[in-house]
């Protein structure tokens, strides 16, 4: 651990994992030969690089960019890179690790890596940021391929980022491999409902949480913070599943809506405007009721819910925003983000009786989708939404009673947490045990 030190996001999502790990090795002592924990624990390779790139005003900018390829054992290494200015080694490497178990859980084959930059999209013109995403991807390709690492979006990269990135890896590699890049545009190798598919899958996940109990979404009112990519298409499926979803966010701040959010609105706003939470409540106007609060001035998880889908960011819900979630009636709880509550928040929703869905099984449809998106480049064919969207919503029910059954053989019947990391951690075991050391 002493090589890791300051990494408290990797340190974090480890430590979770490892604590999951005792039932395992209790009935299979040889998972702790051979070092194969401390193998799993370390990432294959760590790339960092310079990323120079002139502004508008012809300066020049240097940020720091970063792939993580953690681990191969299952297929190429898949995940997303993230543009935010809070990246860092620690951040990617958290991430990495993440996806290497939530990979696993999807059943296809597919390895763990993450990657990103500190750039910050936010305020750039298209201008800059093709040319960052440029300069980005002229160090990064020698480190790519559809057979080797297969990247997408993340925080911050979303389909303008993900075409200048393709473009510059097709102009350097003089190659049409649609395969290497996934969350593509529809008109050059993207899939249908990739966009879609973290937040449909979250909500599948959830559905299926709530419906072992009995329950459904129907009639409850729910809170989805963060108001990107995962979020917005989040409310999409809550609200068709009868949902009410009242609140969303951004770093600004949250908006409440007690109509139930308009879609369409949120959609304009941050989809075509790139704007800001605040201009919902302006644009609903003052005699709709909908109102805005500032970020410092409280936080999304005061407003009372019976689901909570925290889809923004790492340690977004703490102990105390737990505390005030379960006295409101809170009796679900499906990770759209990953690691969004904290280690305190968890072990709260789970001694309350809350389900909760950890993100590395409830948000996996995001890159489950995306080695859909690779099948369909790899055999030159294009699938419905419909079909896609059934796939999804087949491979989420799987995740989900994976890791329900695995908490049931044992011993924590319901802690989808333990179930989701022992099942991850089972696959890549298994694999690399067969591999011998490496
Ligand atoms: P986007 O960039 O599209 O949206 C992120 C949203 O979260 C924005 O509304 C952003 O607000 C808000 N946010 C980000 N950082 C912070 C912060 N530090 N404090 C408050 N709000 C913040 O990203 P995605 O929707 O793609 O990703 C959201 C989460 O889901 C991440 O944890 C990501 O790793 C995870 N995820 C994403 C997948 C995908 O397919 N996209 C797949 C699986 C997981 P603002 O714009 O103001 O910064």
């Amino acid at each position: 651990m002493r090589r890791n030190a300051g990494e408290a996001e990797f340190l974090q999502a480890v430590r979770e994992v490892l604590e999951s790990l005792g039932r395992v090795v209790a009935k299979r002592p040889d998972y702790l030969d051979k070092a194969l924990i401390s193998r799993i624990c370390e990432p294959e390779r760590q790339i960092i690089f310079r990323v120079p790139w002139m502004d508008d005003d012809n300066q020049v900018q240097i940020n720091r960019g970063f792939r993580v390829q953690f681990n191969s054992a299952m297929g190429p290494y898949k995940g997303g890179l993230r543009f935010h200015p809070s990246v860092n080694v620690g951040i990617i490497k958290f991430l990495g690790f993440e996806q290497t178990f939530k990979n696993a859980l999807t059943g296809l084959p597919i390895g763990g890596g993450k990657g990103g930059s500190d750039f910050d999209p936010k305020g750039r013109s298209n201008a800059e940021v093709m040319r960052f995403c440029q300069s980005f991807m002229t160090e990064l390709y020698r480190h790519l391929g559809e057979y080797t690492d297969v990247p997408a979006g993340d925080i911050g990269v979303g389909a303008r980022e993900i075409g200048y990135l393709f473009g510059q890896y097709k102009r350097l590699t003089n190659r049409y491999e649609a395969g290497v890049l996934t969350g593509k545009g529809l008109f050059y190798g993207g899939s249908l409902a990739r966009k879609e598919a973290t937040g449909y899958g979250n909500t599948y996940f959830t559905r299926a949480m709530l419906q072992t109990g009995g329950d459904d979404f129907d009639g409850k009112d729910v809170i989805v913070s963060g108001a990107g990519n995962v979020a917005i298409y989040t409310v999409e499926k809550v609200q068709e599943f009868g949902g009410r979803v009242i609140a969303c966010s951004d770093s600004s701040g949250y908006v409440v809506d007690n109509d139930g959010l308009d879609l369409s609105l949120l959609k304009e706003i941050k989809e075509v405007r790139r704007g800001r939470m605040a201009e919902y409540a302006r644009l609903k106007g003052d005699q709709s009721g909908a109102y805005f609060v500032k970020s410092g001035a409280g936080v999304i998880w005061d407003v009372p819910c019976q689901v909570a889908m925290p889809s923004a960011t790492q340690n977004e819900l703490t102990g105390k925003d737990a505390r005030k979630l379960i006295k409101n009636g809170v009796v679900a709880v499906g990770e759209g983000a990953n690691m969004p509550c904290t280690p305190e928040a968890i072990r709260m929703f789970q001694q309350a009786g809350v389900k909760f869905g950890p993100g590395k099984a409830a948000n996996a449809g995001g890159v489950a989708t995306s080695a859909l998106e690779m099948q369909q480049n790899a055999s030159r064919d294009r699938w419905t939404f419909e079909k896609t969207e059934t796939r999804l919503a087949e491979i989420m029910s799987d995740i989900h009673d994976s890791c329900y059954e695995t908490a049931e053989e044992y011993g924590v019947p319901g802690d989808y947490v333990a179930g989701a990391n022992i099942a991850g951690f089972v696959r890549v075991a298994e694999a690399m045990l067969a591999f011998g050391v490496i």
